[in-house]
């Protein structure tokens, strides 16, 4: 496969093409059934989401002809990415999940080549399934991994002594986070003789499972000691599962209570689980903020960041799995999809093949999917390192308009903005005003929550803004953000109450100085809206007056709002 990837690339498309030449969408390009890729080119626009919402949302309402492909949409998947503040649907046919598995199937396969014994034990994944609605029309929309752990692909496995989880089936399908992160903890503590991979999708979930231990250890001890279940677990299904795992067994109660009963957590993952051999987590994009963390947790353990994928598509693997987190680059499998290239910064006239990317340059993800996407924008941004036969390797660098994300929520500028604005509404019968903000991602704690600094125009000091207020005000903001950041807060607890820090009057002209006297033009300095820079940080943190937390949790159901 990656040794013709170009040839592989052009049946993909070819394929696409002619099975969905009777589609609304290729006819309307006038496409007329042709399949090469000059025709593809000239004819077919790159879009972005927006450009083909009317055509989502007349699915969405229940339009079955065939407008993306000729094959019936079998549900919509929930992307992170967000467009209005909702959730991204992305239409889907069955036969994706096959090559979902493929790609998955693909992963032990190149991780035997490094780390051996790997079918000696068992791995402590921490999976979870989220709430699942329907549109209008019926289908389902639900999340990828939600989609896929609840198909028979993986809920009917066959046995696999290299993929043999300490998580049973029904734990990772309980949609209560609570009951089923208590139910997977409590599994993998029974296991841990057996236990030698520990991982979670993402760096932040294997955090907040860290962070989960360290608020219910007692309990998990409690009920290893005397094979009762805690009563918190209601789910039956659960209860049941756990009714033939646990056994009364005191003595690691006991090894469980001496471990986290110690204020110092440093290397707990393999204090509790000593032959865990690496950490398969994700550690690349907006998760290499979580590395040190995890290095502290884990004791310096190797992180193996296996995939990159998305709801549109499984893109590829990393070929040199144990490789150091910056070095990670992803080699994209040619018989995923149809993939295009946008040299960063040019014209979408500039496509590129994915046979043809350059070393060294950085190129925007440009996607036809078999489900009918036609030269999608991901608004992933990545860099070609190398090859890997005829295949490129790619280092992920960065989503497009993305300033805050603590685990798979998105923030970008114009949500930030809109945000501040319609909290500092609230500030208008104060006589009060925002005059600068900006923005960090405070993930040093578990679970992350937002910062952002306020610098604030109080024209009345007799009626200057209570703590309540600026309280509220934060409240505010999280209501004004997107519902996937909403759903984190809300049903997931994986994001923290957003803060505010009102600074001293003044420091954003300091925060310029600083700026210029690095080397920034008076003319085009801008406030940067997102800071992670260790001297502006300080700066800004010397400046805060006061510190305001959100008060409540912010409305969030899992139906969307439009
Ligand atoms: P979603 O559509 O919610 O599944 O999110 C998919 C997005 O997550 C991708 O487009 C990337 O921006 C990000 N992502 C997925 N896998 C990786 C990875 N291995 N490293 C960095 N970012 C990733």
């Amino acid at each position: 496969m990656t040794k013709n990837v170009d040839s592989v690339q052009e049946r993909v498309l070819r394929e696409i093409l002619s099975r969905n030449a009777e589609t609304e969408y290729l006819k309307r390009f006038s496409l007329n059934g042709a399949t090469d890729r000059e025709t593809f080119k000239s004819r077919i626009p790159v879009v972005t989401y927006e450009d083909i919402q009317p055509e989502i949302q007349r699915i969405a309402n229940g339009d079955k002809s065939p407008i993306f492909s000729v094959h019936p949409i079998s549900e919509f998947l929930t992307s992170s990415g967000t467009s209005a503040g909702e959730r991204k649907l992305m239409p889907t046919i069955h036969e994706e999940l096959d090559r979902r598995q493929l790609l998955y199937s693909l992963l032990m396969p190149v991780m035997n080549l490094y780390v051996r014994g790997l079918d000696k034990g068992k791995g402590l994944y921490f999976l979870f399934v989220k709430a699942e609605t329907k549109t209008p029309g019926g289908l389902l929309a639900r999340p990828v991994l939600t989609s896929y752990y609840n198909s028979d692909h993986f809920k009917t496995r066959p046995y696999d002594p290299f993929n043999v989880y300490t998580s049973p089936n029904e734990a990772i399908l309980c949609v209560d986070s609570f009951q089923s992160m208590y139910a997977q903890m409590l599994c993998g503590l029974i296991m841990r003789d057996e236990v030698l991979r520990v991982g979670a999708v993402f760096a932040s979930g294997l955090l907040r499972a860290i962070h989960f231990l360290q608020n219910n250890w007692k309990q998990l001890a409690h009920d290893i000691a005397t094979g009762t279940l805690n009563p918190k677990i209601t789910d039956a299904p659960v209860r049941e599962c756990m009714r033939k795992i646990l056994k009364p067994n005191p003595e690691l109660a006991q090894l469980v209570i001496m471990e986290c009963y110690e204020e110092n957590w440093e290397c707990i993952i393999k204090r509790i689980w000593p032959r865990t051999k690496y950490l398969d987590v994700i550690v690349t994009g907006a998760m290499a903020q979580y590395i040190p963390t995890l290095e502290y947790y884990s004791g310096g353990l190797p992180m193996a960041c296996t995939m990159y994928a998305s709801s549109e598509c499984y893109f590829g693997l990393n070929l040199n799995p144990m490789c150091k987190p910056s070095e990670v680059t992803y080699t994209i499998m040619p018989n995923m999809a149809y993939f295009e290239f946008l040299p960063h910064g040019s014209s979408t006239s500039c496509l590129v093949n994915l046979a043809e990317v350059e070393v060294g340059k950085e190129y925007e993800l440009i996607l036809t999917t078999y489900a009918g996407l036609c030269r999608y924008r991901v608004g992933d941004i990545l860099r070609v390192t190398g090859f890997h036969n005829a295949a490129p390797q790619f280092r992920f660098i960065r989503r497009k308009n993305v300033l805050l994300s603590i685990e798979s929520d998105k923030t970008d500028e114009a949500e930030l903005q809109n945000a501040i604005e319609n909290a500092s509404l609230l500030l208008k019968e104060f006589n009060t005003s925002v005059v600068e903000y900006t923005s960090y991602a405070d993930t040093k704690q578990i679970p992350g929550h937002y910062v952002i600094y306020w610098e604030l125009l109080v024209k009345d000091s007799a009626i200057a803004p209570t703590d309540d207020v600026l309280n509220r005000c934060c409240l505010q903001m999280e209501e004004s953000l997107n519902s996937v950041y909403r759903q984190s807060r809300v049903a997931d607890n994986s994001i923290g109450p957003l803060e505010i820090r009102v600074v001293e009057n003044g420091t954003f002209e300091e925060l310029m100085d600083y700026a210029i006297s690095r080397g920034a033009s008076i003319n085009q300095y801008k406030v940067p809206r997102c800071v992670s820079f260790t001297p502006i940080m300080e700066l800004l943190n010397s400046r805060v007056v006061s510190k305001h937390f959100s008060p409540d949790l912010p409305h969030w159901t899992p139906e969307r709002r439009r």
